[in-house]
């Protein structure tokens, strides 16, 4: 039986390899005068590029740095007021994705970047964001959700106002990734795509994004990782689109909310971070319904499922340990997981103490 629900997805999306040589005619197509791209070192030359061709982009920053700070997205205000842009542009992965969101929601406010991150009541007029991932894990070309990080802090906040224009989603930009963050974000996008499907708000219509990109991540990320090619790289883009679209609307759950405070103090990239405990929670959340997906997904079961993410971290050397990553308090870990408002979207209730015993098996 298929209950009521409301699935939004006002994103226009472009997908296809070479696709970012259609920059200028999304540009027209959504009514977009003058620009500002948002960009880290890495896409420098490139962004200087279509600086150099385009007559609509006026401005580029290339200072967002992994797991991206408030002040980055200072910046951007400053130069969407400088030259009066109607649309930011990202080029990147989620670092500067979400960037480019946060700033694009800031554009128009009295208020400070810092103001608004702290009270989040941004205004109903804001920036048109035109997001072009060039990693295949965060989704955030599809969601409301803007990750920023200030001092000690991470936080993930969910918007309209974050909500891309247009996503344009060329897996030629992958293709110099390198294997580690390949397996990184690719692991990112499997936890999308698993929490969707496990989330207490789940649907019908978003299990079918999660388990096909499920699917294509099984048949297509080691390929990526170890010998990269157009095809796996391709598919790889499709299936973190994919996993975008399936927890758009569930959210995410409790192995997000782990990920968190091990990001925001032991400095673990997002996806490493979500491998982390990804196997563990597998086996904490199993259930009827998890064995039947393993075994849609080519697994014979869930314990065979979580051998696999264990696989994929021990091939490309990711952390599987707490101790690798020093001293860690497994008193704050659990706490601050366990309060996490995305702990909320779990299928199993987890205390505090559940997930002490689950950190001191990792430790
Ligand atoms: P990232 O954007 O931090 O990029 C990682 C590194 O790879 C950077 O040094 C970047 O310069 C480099 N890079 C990116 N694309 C490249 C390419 N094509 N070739 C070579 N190098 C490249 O990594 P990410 O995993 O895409 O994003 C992680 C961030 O996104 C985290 O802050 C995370 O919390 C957030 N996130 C957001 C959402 C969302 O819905 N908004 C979802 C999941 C994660």
């Amino acid at each position: 039986m298929i209950n009521n629900f409301i699935y939004e997805q006002p994103v226009k999306i472009y997908f296809g390899k070479g696709f970012l040589s259609k920059l200028d005619e999304v540009l027209d197509e959504i009514g977009s005068e003058t620009c500002v791209l948002v960009t880290s070192k890495f896409f420098a030359p490139k962004a200087d590029e279509i600086l150099k061709k385009s007559k609509k982009l006026k401005a580029v920053f290339s200072g967002v740095v992994p797991n991206p700070l408030l002040s980055g997205a200072e910046e951007v205000v400053k130069l969407i007021k400088e030259n009066s842009a109607d649309t930011v542009i990202a080029l990147g992965g989620g670092s500067s994705i979400d960037t480019a969101k946060f700033a694009a929601a800031c554009a128009y406010s009295e208020k400070t970047p810092h103001e608004l991150y702290l009270k989040q009541d941004f205004p109903k007029k804001v920036a048109k964001i035109v997001a072009i991932p060039t990693t295949s894990g965060t989704g955030s070309e599809v969601t409301k959700v803007s990750v920023i990080s200030h001092g000690n802090e991470k936080k993930s906040i969910h918007n309209p106002a974050f909500m891309p224009t247009a996503a344009i989603v060329d897996p030629l930009l992958t293709m110099s990734v390198p294997a580690r963050t390949t397996m990184i974000t690719g692991i990112d996008a499997f936890t999308h795509a698993i929490e969707a499907y496990w989330s207490v708000n789940h649907q019908p219509i978003t299990d079918g994004f999660a388990i096909q990109s499920i699917r294509l991540i099984i048949e297509n990320l080691e390929k990526a990782y170890s010998e990269p090619d157009e095809e796996s790289k391709t598919n790889m883009a499709y299936a973190s689109l994919l996993a975008g679209l399936a927890f758009a609307l569930p959210k995410t759950a409790a192995c997000h909310a782990c990920s968190f405070p091990l990001s925001a103090n032991y400095h673990l990239p997002h996806g490493e971070a979500c491998a982390l405990t990804l196997d563990s929670l597998m086996l904490l959340n199993n259930s009827q319904r998890l064995e039947e997906l393993s075994k849609q997904v080519g697994a014979e079961s869930t314990e065979k499922l979580a051998e696999y993410i264990r696989h994929l971290k021990e091939i490309s050397g990711l952390c599987t340990k707490l101790s690798e990553l020093g001293e860690v308090d497994i008193d704050m870990l659990s706490r601050e997981s366990a309060k996490h408002p995305l702990m909320a979207n779990n299928p199993v209730k987890l205390t505090e103490d559940d997930l002490r015993k689950m950190f001191e098996k990792l430790r």
